[in-house]
């Protein structure tokens, strides 16, 4: 028995001791007033209590509330699981103990002991991959404020072969959720899995379901795929939906979103001075391809006494000349020479002190060029206009509408390879395939394959884990160049429900956090375009929103507040199981390509599955414009038989292992609109 026992931790016997209650065999015994427990045994036992309030107090206190019955009018019942000790504490708290509860073998004199935890299994799944049979499970208990219970899971055969493997307790946002494993390899499949804690608990006896148990349609004979053969910058993108457009104009629009990105640009920065000495920054107001690349900085000694600080441009040269006192010593500081330049030139310039160089004596410095530090050649420096594919039969708003966009963080760069590889092959396959020419007639299609472009540019030219935007909105020394890749706004936090902004986990403040929000909701061009585009084809009802890697496939509830991990509202039950029904064709398709199976563990809502993302562009789609909206991650873990471990493949693998997503997340977006098609057929 454990000696860290409490209150809460007797929850398990409520659960077990209640169910009682409901068994044929367990009857009522005859009301006493005397009940008499010894200090360490524990009962079922009804009580009649003084007040609600002594009642609230219970609950709060984590008494094991087994039921509250409502049998006598204007009496408060509650029946508490109790230590002879904890019946002394109520009845001397003015409870009245009026009734023991009998267990199914016996009185209160004889109770059996009792499991210290209740297990339950949320999930037990097994499938076959490569020939390789794996089993996942979940499993809660009861004791869920005891960070030290070990849950194990045995596993048996057919043919009586068993084995057994840990869980790892779970906690998100300082709150149990369950105990899990990674996918175990089993010789073969399992019949029945049980669970045991070291609490004394132990589960039902489950047969594991297969997952996910759906397949898709067999692609016909002579049905074309494989339209992808290396990774694609933006460029090439543009180039490929032109090339889209060309070819079947019949089937396709492009569509122009109405905000157009900042660009492949920035400012353009020095340091003046020696930033490991004493510097200022001095950055050009506009992009550095507006004329400010290559502009020289540098300050001079005056040589004379008594001089001001003082400056001239001229012949694209800042020159400034430093103060000096009545001796001709210089005199100026870094703090006052970043002053005067951002002051004396507020259209052309800003400076600010380096992070360390404040109350510094300026040194004479320069000339130093300013420069935008953009190694991209081949990229043009102006504003991109993001691109959507709109594909269909009929494109005029009446059809079922499905949206897939994808690398919303630039540096996901399988992510458009999924999106094109699926237009392509909805496009070539409408004149020769029925199945593709039915889903085409019935829905039209929208996607964007690169939401971020200017991001993803920055990811191909310049620091390849790039994963925001190349919109700057720090201020002051947090815009030192030595903190280039760390700005940008996490497009996938900017969106206007669950967000930072509202209080919801997952979204920052800070300028240069990987989830930087942004400065308010759809503050930015990237996020403002998927909402513009969903809000003027209202027939949009279904949505994915492409990101890699990990495995996953999630839908709403993305955020929730810290506090309590208050999540966005809950799906309904019967929407819930929608969710859990595509989601399993979905998962089926995208495992007939090469037997990827995403794990039932990753496949659920984002904060159950992976983490609160606030302000992510699904919750937008789905709580504010009602779309069924669904987020894949792919590049799935990969199972190494060596190591007898899974390995992750990251944002950018060898190309052959993005070839392989592309293929496999195509066929899940093709059985989206197959979802989408069938859900449209089934309404009114
Ligand atoms: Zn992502």
């Amino acid at each position: 028995m454990s000696t860290r026992r409490r209150w809460a931790a007797t929850a398990a016997a409520a659960v077990l001791t209640a169910g009682l209650l409901t068994h044929p065999g367990a009857g009522v015994a005859a009301p006493t007033t005397s009940v008499d427990l010894a200090d360490t045994a524990t009962a079922l036992v009804r009580f009649r209590l003084p007040d609600e309030a002594m009642f609230r107090d219970l609950v709060a206190e984590g008494a094991d509330v087994a039921a509250r019955p409502r049998t006598t009018p204007g009496q408060v019942m509650a029946d508490l699981v109790v230590t002879g000790r904890q019946l002394d504490a109520l009845v001397a708290r003015g409870a009245v103990a009026v009734q023991v509860i009998p267990t199914q073998s016996g009185g209160a004199r004889r109770v059996a002991p009792l499991a210290e935890d209740t297990l339950q299994f949320l999930q037990a799944y097994w499938w076959s991959s490569g020939g390789r049979t794996f089993l996942q499970t979940q499993v809660a208990t009861s004791a869920s404020d005891d960070p030290d219970v070990e849950i194990t899971v045995t596993w048996t055969t057919a043919d009586g072969t068993t084995g057994s493997f840990p869980l790892s307790r779970f906690e998100d946002s300082g709150e149990y959720q369950y105990h899990v494993a990674l996918p175990q390899r089993l010789p073969a499949r399992p019949i029945r899995v049980s669970a045991t804690s070291s609490l004394g608990g132990t589960s039902r006896v489950i047969t594991p379901a297969a997952w996910p148990n759906a397949t898709p349609p067999p692609q016909p004979s002579g049905y074309q795929r494989d339209f992808i053969d290396a990774y694609m910058t933006p460029t090439d993108i543009s180039a490929r939906i032109r090339r889209l457009a060309r070819q079947y104009p019949n089937l396709v629009d492009v569509l122009n979103l109405p905000n157009r990105t900042q660009g492949y640009r920035r400012t353009a920065a020095a340091y003046l001075g020696d930033p490991a000495a004493a510097a200022v920054v001095v950055e050009s107001v506009k992009f550095g391809d507006q004329g400010l690349n290559g502009v020289q900085v540098r300050t001079v000694d005056p040589q004379r006494p008594n001089s001001p600080l003082g400056a001239a441009y001229r012949d694209r040269v800042l020159t400034v000349s430093l103060a000096t006192d009545a001796g001709g010593k210089v005199i100026s500081s870094t703090d006052d020479v970043a002053a005067f330049v951002s002051a004396r030139y507020p259209q052309r310039f800003r400076a600010f002190v380096e992070d360390g160089s404040a109350g510094l004596p300026m040194p004479v410095a320069g000339p130093a060029r300013l420069d935008d530090g953009l190694e991209g050649t081949e990229v043009p420096r102006r504003p991109w206009t993001v691109q959507a594919l709109r594909i269909g039969a009929v494109r005029d708003g009446s059809r079922t509408g499905v949206l897939t966009y994808s690398q919303e963080h630039a540096r996901e760069w399988a992510t458009p390879l999924v999106t094109l590889e699926f237009a392509e092959r909805l496009l070539a396959n409408y004149a020769t395939d029925a199945e593709t020419r039915s889903l085409l007639n019935s829905v039209e299609v929208f996607i964007i394959p690169t939401v971020n472009p200017d991001g993803a540019n920055y990811s191909f030219n310049d620091f390849n884990f790039q994963r925001k935007n190349l919109v700057n909105h720090c201020t002051g020394a947090a815009r030192d160049p030595a903190r280039r890749d760390s700005w940008g706004v996490d497009v996938n936090r900017n969106y206007a429900v669950g967000s930072y902004f509202d209080g919801y986990v997952g979204g920052s403040g800070n300028c240069l956090s990987g989830t930087y929000s942004g400065t308010a909701e759809l503050s930015e061009a990237e996020s403002s375009n998927v909402v513009a585009l969903a809000e003027a084809h209202p027939n949009i009802g279904f949505s994915l929103n492409v990101h890699s890697y990990g495995g996953y496939f999630m839908w709403s509830p993305g955020a929730y507040k810290a506090a309590g991990r208050i999540t966005l509202p809950r799906p309904s039950i019967d929407e819930s199981k929608y969710f859990q029904d595509s989601a399993r064709r979905i998962v089926g398709a995208i495992a007939a390509s090469r037997e990827t199976v995403t794990w039932p563990a990753y496949t659920g809502p984002v904060a159950d599955v992976l983490y609160s993302a606030a302000g992510n562009s699904a919750d937008h789609l789905y709580y504010d414009l009602g779309i069924v909206a669904w987020n894949f991650e792919v590049g799935n873990d990969r199972w190494n038989e060596a190591t007898q471990n899974w390995d992750g493949v990251g944002f950018q693998p060898p190309f052959d292992e993005a070839h392989a997503e592309s293929q496999e997340y195509a066929d899940g977006l093709m059985e989206l609109v197959r979802v989408a098609r069938d859900r449209g057929a089934a309404l009114p």
